[in-house]
């Protein structure tokens, strides 16, 4: 269609292909790892495969339908298919931001889930943020895996490999992702020092409920 969904799709590939290469630049994505996606009217739009960040343009993402099939030139990201069912299945999501962050997969390969050890978990839409079971990357076996760790909740980890965020918009799911790969690294290393004192069910309670009215998980929410 012409006209102003095209225009739409154009400065779509833009922001996503900006926000790779941010997310590039913050080091939470190497070479070609990791992935963006945003819900389009009628599939999504998704960064490609192997293409190093820097060289990822706002051409080389690739447009897909609803079904996960593309729809434009170029090889989709081998993850198509979580970034495909989350749309399907969350209709509170609209952007997914995947990441092999280092502190984030170094939990994951742990296969711990982040406890409520500090606040600013409530961010992820509950009182922690899950490890999901392993499965190999690309396969369907992964995608239910995310699915059901991420229930509920804005992100999750994914057992020894990394950081699945979303958000209503792209802002918030880069804004997720980055808070989530900190909130790993202070994680281990309070670790260090022994277990940390967890916040208890009431505390982080108020904090949801704080973050429903303030916080950054408002910031940028409708673009
Ligand atoms: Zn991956």
């Amino acid at each position: 269609m012409p006209g102003r969904s095209t225009h739409r799709e154009a400065a779509d590939r833009a922001l996503i292909a900006e926000a790779y290469q941010s997310l590039a630049r913050d080091g939470l994505v190497r070479h070609a790892s990791g992935n963006v996606s945003l819900r389009q009217k009628n599939g999504f739009l998704i960064t490609p495969s192997g293409i190093p960040a820097h060289d990822v343009t706002p051409e080389s993402i690739v447009a897909m339908n609803a079904k996960g099939e593309p729809v434009s030139a170029g090889k989709p990201s081998s993850e198509w298919r979580f970034h495909r069912d989350i749309f399907a299945a969350r209709k509170d999501v609209n952007a997914v931001v995947h990441t092999h962050s280092p502190a984030a997969t170094a939990l994951a390969c742990q296969r711990r889930s982040l406890p409520p050890f500090h606040y600013m978990i409530a961010l992820a839409g509950g009182d922690d943020v899950r490890c999901s079971d392993y499965a190999l990357f690309g396969t369907q076996e992964l995608s239910d895996a995310v699915l059901v760790a991420l229930a509920g909740r804005k992100a999750c980890l994914m057992a020894n490999h990394g950081l699945v965020a979303c958000g209503a918009t792209l802002s918030e799911a880069m804004l997720v992702a980055t808070e989530v790969e900190g909130l790993c690294d202070v994680y281990l290393r309070s670790l260090q020092a022994g277990p940390p004192i967890l916040l208890s069910g009431a505390e982080m309670k108020a904090a949801l409920a704080a973050f429903k009215t303030y916080g950054p998980n408002n910031a940028g929410r409708r673009a």
